[in-house]
């Protein structure tokens, strides 16, 4: 069951901003990776199920390589076995069709900016043909210096470290001082259930929208504030 709720349902308070997730909230980019992962790690004689995907979806490429190295050989993955394992996932995911936007997601983004907030993205991914994907499909609705991405973070998510970050960069834009925005003065909106946990570590309130193939279930146990079941679901809320 999902419940409806109101605009006044969210703590709307003080809310400035909303960090959005990309892969599975912007774009319905997860089933690519998915094929991607199992069939880029088969090759090196790894394995990994479709469902393992989406638990781990949000973590590092070498914290995810090492978690199938330990499993299958017991040990960490040297950095050259990281490379070329990431390096075949991502050509794989590349040769893929282009994931489309989310269904909702445009209409949630015109909702939130409609309310004053500013949106931001917070993203483990460093697909730079996702990243330029966006201005295509939400245009004028990111700004570079408004982006989380790989190459910002040392630590993926479930680090809070991402959503901290994404505090910092929404408060240098929207402080006079330039300091990070409080957490409750956030908004996290996400599809999987290490990102709800990397943002309920920054203590930020946190939206699911439950867009892959895991039980809303999962989503609630890594801390979701409230499930929706799916980025249209949303927007109708708003
Ligand atoms: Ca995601």
């Amino acid at each position: 069951m999902h419940n409806p709720i109101t605009p006044l349902s969210l703590p709307q308070d003080g809310i400035r901003c909303v960090l959005f997730d990309m892969d599975g909230v912007l774009f319905d980019s997860m089933p690519n990776h998915a094929i991607a992962w199992t069939r880029a790690v088969q090759q090196y004689g790894l394995s990994i199920s479709r469902e393992e995907v989406f638990l781990n979806e949000g973590r590092t490429g070498s914290g995810t390589i090492n978690a199938l190295t330990q499993r299958t050989w017991g040990r960490q993955a040297t950095e050259e076995e990281v490379q070329n394992i990431y390096r075949t996932k991502s050509e794989i995911f590349n040769a893929c069709p282009t994931a489309p936007p989310m269904p909702g997601a445009a209409e949630v983004l015109t909702k939130i900016t409609r309310l004053q907030l500013l949106p931001l993205i917070v993203t483990g991914s460093g697909q730079q043909s996702l990243l330029d994907r966006l201005n295509k499909h939400y245009p004028g609705m990111f700004k570079r210096e408004l982006m989380v991405t790989a190459f910002d973070v040392k630590l993926g998510k479930p680090h809070p470290e991402p959503y901290l970050m994404g505090l910092v960069k929404a408060g240098a834009v929207l402080n006079s001082d330039g300091s990070p925005l409080h957490p409750s003065q956030a908004v996290v909106v996400e599809n999987a259930p290490l990102g709800v946990q990397a943002a309920k570590a920054a203590g930020i309130y946190t939206i699911a929208v439950n867009t892959g193939e895991l039980t809303d279930k999962a989503l609630l146990d890594a801390g979701a504030d409230i499930v929706f079941p799916s980025m249209q679901a949303l927007a109708d809320a708003l």
